[in-house]
């Protein structure tokens, strides 16, 4: 079976992960932290990053940097993953959640306004597929109520926004490196930190609790408890396994886009009438993390994910709705997001790793010709 996904190993990783069993500091904060943070300073200008154990603790420590409290309304798209909205509910956060655009399943820019009240207190966006939300508006309509926005860049390294790289723009951004995003460390993610005023504060979330960063600064001369926080920081062995994939990561971009094209290209040229492209709008720079084609409707979806899984090529569709799931429907607001569900009954996300090899994916590409060419409409 073609899987969906497959890990790629960079080739340093042990490597690294040896040189940082030798310096004897294999908890956070060590030396292969600091390179990581430093990559991120250097190539995109990020000039406060920490590393995470995951996109879903960025997101948490965004939600206590906020002070987000009970009543307080966050704005976010209901097609998303659950981090997204988990980290604002544990705080206590009432979800108010908007839908995608028409042609686009990322949060729809013009219907944000409409759902603002004296409460609200942030947006979150998510770039979905690591194709960039019109940041201009969001930060405009952000400004204009005095509204904090976060992006949840998960699965946006190295796309940009006009010039400008996911995750700098907003007042906080945070990345995931799971091992299903472009660039991985098995587990792990990253906080920008954007807005001066949550510099100082992040670290010390980030740490217990405490002010320990400043401590072996030697900007104070003993530490301790100073606000809340939690442990947030990743070993010193999953940030050296992550720099040597941020070593790596033009080749693996490079060849990310490749596929991305080929498939694009491809479906372009033949021109089927069964389905809908990604829309790129012209403001962003992509970065290979996903590709998918838009259905008719669910029915079609499963067929098509069933005939590729017969073809021994695992299709997949994406996210169920967070305002139906199980858990959070019992206390939406109740208004339909019709869009949403479009992207979650139509939308198939196709193979795309590193390794996928050419001739794969030219299999993969022909065998969804023939579901059109076969299956009754
Ligand atoms: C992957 C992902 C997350 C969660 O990232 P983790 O690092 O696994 O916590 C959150 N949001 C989006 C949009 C994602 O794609």
């Amino acid at each position: 079976m073609l899987p969906l996904n497959k890990p790629y190993l960079s080739g340093n990783e042990l490597y690294y992960i040896e040189d940082a069993l030798k310096e004897a500091h294999i908890s956070g904060n060590g030396k292969y932290t600091k390179k990581c943070h430093g990559y991120f300073k250097d190539k995109y200008g990020f000039k406060k990053t920490l590393l995470t154990t995951s996109c879903t603790d960025a997101l948490e420590m965004c939600a206590i940097l906020l002070d987000i409290k009970n009543d307080d309304e966050v704005i976010l798209p209901s097609f998303t993953f659950v981090s997204t909205a988990l980290a604002f509910y544990r705080q206590g956060a009432k979800l108010v959640f908007a839908d995608c655009r028409r042609d686009f399943p990322s949060i729809d820019e013009s219907k944000i306004e409409d759902l603002i009240t004296p409460k609200t207190k942030a947006i979150v966006v998510v770039h979905y597929a690591g194709i960039s939300c019109n940041m201009d508006m969001i930060m405009k309509v952000a400004e204009k109520y005095n509204l904090f926005v976060i992006e949840d860049a998960a699965q946006s390294f190295n796309s940009f926004y006009k010039t400008r790289p996911l995750g700098g723009i907003g007042h906080l951004g945070c990345m995931s490196f799971h091992e299903t995003k472009n660039i991985q460390c098995g587990e792990g993610g990253m906080l920008i930190i954007n807005d001066n005023r949550f510099v100082e504060r992040s670290e010390i979330i980030w740490e217990k609790g405490t002010n320990r960063a400043k401590f072996f600064r030697g900007e104070i001369n003993k530490y301790g408890w100073v606000d809340t926080g939690s442990s947030f920081l990743p070993s010193e062995l999953n940030a050296a396994f992550l720099f040597a994939q941020l070593e790596m990561s033009e080749i693996i971009q490079d060849k990310r886009l490749k596929i991305w094209n080929k498939y694009f290209n491809e479906f372009k040229k033949l021109k089927l009438p069964d389905f809908d492209l990604p829309l790129i709008p012209e403001y962003a720079s992509q970065n290979g993390h996903l590709f998918y084609i838009v259905l008719k409707n669910k029915v079609r979806q499963q067929k098509l994910i069933n005939f590729l899984r017969e073809k021994d090529i695992y299709a997949a569709f994406h996210y169920l709705p967070l305002h139906q799931s199980e858990f959070y429907k019992k206390r939406h607001d109740g208004r339909k997001l019709n869009y949403c569900d479009k992207f979650s009954d139509c939308l198939v996300r196709l193979p795309l790793f590193f390794e996928l090899t050419d001739k794969q994916q030219s299999y993969i590409i022909s065998t969804v010709v023939d579901f059109f060419k076969t299956e009754k409409r």
